[in-house]
C-alpha cells in the first residue's frame, strides 16, 4: 500500500512535517507521500476544504495532519473525536475508521512525552503537587494545559485577554486551573512556587524573532524549567533571558517530532522510529546553514 498523507493549514511556509514524515515512512519501509495543502480559512477555502475531506472518506488520503488556523474549525468536518481531542476542543491529526473520520490531539502526548525528556523531573514535581505556569491561551495551549493536569500539575494559564484563559479554564473544566492576566502584578505573588513555565504563545516565533511574552520588568523564578514551545527560530529571545537568569531551557522541536510520530502510529498502526525524524532535521538545519552562508 502506497500511503497519501499531508498537514492541512495556511499559509504552511517552511514546514518541516513533509521532512518528518518521508524521513521515517522511509526508515520504516513504507511507500507513502506526504502533501501540503495550503487552504485559507472564509468562503475562498470553503470548496477546496470539502474536496479534501471528500477524498479522505474515499480512501484516496490516509491520514491528515492540521494546524493553524483549522484546529478547531475542522470539527464540523468530522464525523467523531477522540476523548482527547474531545477535551481540548482541537484536532491536529485526521485518520479514517470504516469510512468515518475521527479527529485527535497528538499535541498534548507529544508535548508531555518530549517534556519528560528534556526535565526529567516532569513526573515526581506533578506529584509533588508541582505548580506549571502556561503563557497563552490558544489552541497549543490549550493541548499543553490538558497534558499538564492530566499528570497531575496545578497550572496557572496567563493571556494577555485574560477572557481567553478564563474560558480556557471554563472549557477544559478538568484539573487545578487558575486563569491569569499575564502581567507583572498578577504574576509576581505566583513565581516562588513555579517549577514549570511554558511558553505556548506565538510570541518570539519567526519573523518577531524580538519579542518575548515575559514581562520585561518581571524577575525570571530561577527555580523553575521553561520549555518553549517555538522551535522557529530554534532558541527564542525568552530562551535566551531565561537562559541568561539561570533557568534550564528547552524548545518546542521535540514535540513537534513526537506529535508527527504519535500520528504516523494513528495511520499505519505502526512503531515510528523518532532517530530518523530528528536526522531529517539535522539534515535541513545543516543545508539551511550552507545555503545562508553562501548567500542564498
Ligand atoms: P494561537 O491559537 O494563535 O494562540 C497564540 C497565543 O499566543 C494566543 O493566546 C495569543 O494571544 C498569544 N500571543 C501572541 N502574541 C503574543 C504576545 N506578543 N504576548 C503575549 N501573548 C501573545 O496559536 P497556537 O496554535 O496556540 O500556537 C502557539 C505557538 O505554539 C506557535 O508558536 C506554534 O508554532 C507553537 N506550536 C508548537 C508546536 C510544537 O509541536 N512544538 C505545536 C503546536 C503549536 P492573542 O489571542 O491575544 O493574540
Amino acid at each position: 500500500m502506497k500511503y497519501s498523507l499531508g498537514l492541512l493549514g495556511y499559509p504552511l511556509l517552511g514546514s518541516l512535517s513533509p521532512h518528518l514524515h518521508s524521513a521515517a515512512l522511509k526508515c520504516m519501509g513504507l511507500e507513502g507521500e506526504y502533501h501540503l495543502y495550503p487552504i485559507p480559512e472564509g468562503e475562498q477555502g470553503e470548496q477546496p476544504m470539502r474536496e479534501l475531506f471528500n477524498r479522505l472518506r474515499n480512501g484516496r488520503i490516509q491520514g491528515l495532519n492540521v494546524t493553524l488556523p483549522h484546529k478547531q474549525r475542522v470539527i464540523p468536518f468530522l464525523d467523531d473525536l477522540t476523548p482527547a481531542a474531545q477535551a481540548i476542543g482541537a484536532v491536529n491529526t485526521i485518520l479514517v475508521q470504516e469510512g468515518k473520520l475521527i479527529g485527535e490531539n497528538t499535541d498534548a502526548p507529544g508535548f508531555w512525552a518530549d517534556l519528560k525528556r528534556v526535565f526529567p523531573h516532569a513526573e515526581s514535581e506533578a506529584g509533588a503537587g508541582g505548580i506549571a505556569l502556561v503563557l497563552g491561551a490558544g489552541g497549543a495551549a490549550r493541548a499543553v494545559v490538558h497534558a499538564l493536569t492530566c499528570a497531575g500539575w496545578k497550572v496557572l494559564v496567563a493571556a494577555r485577554r485574560q477572557e481567553q484563559a478564563q474560558a480556557l479554564v471554563k472549557d477544559l473544566r478538568f484539573g487545578d486551573l487558575q486563569a491569569l492576566n499575564l502581567s507583572p502584578q498578577s504574576l509576581q505573588p505566583h513565581l516562588p512556587s513555579l517549577r514549570l513555565i511554558v511558553n505556548a504563545t506565538s510570541a518570539g516565533m519567526i519573523p518577531n524573532v524580538n519579542v518575548s511574552p515575559w514581562p520585561e520588568d518581571l524577575p525570571f523564578p530561577t527555580q523553575a524549567f521553561l520549555y518553549d514551545l517555538i522551535y522557529k527560530p530554534r532558541r527564542t529571545i525568552l530562551m535566551h533571558r531565561a537562559g541568561a537568569a539561570g533557568l534550564q531551557v528547552a524548545n518546542g522541536l521535540g514535540m513537534l517530532v513526537e506529535q508527527a510520530a504519535l500520528a504516523l502510529e494513528c495511520w499505519t498502526g505502526q512503531a515510528v522510529p523518532r532517530q530518523a525524524m530528528w536526522d531529517a532535521i539535522a539534515e535541513r538545519d545543516r543545508s539551511s546553514a550552507e545555503k545562508t552562508t553562501r548567500g542564498f
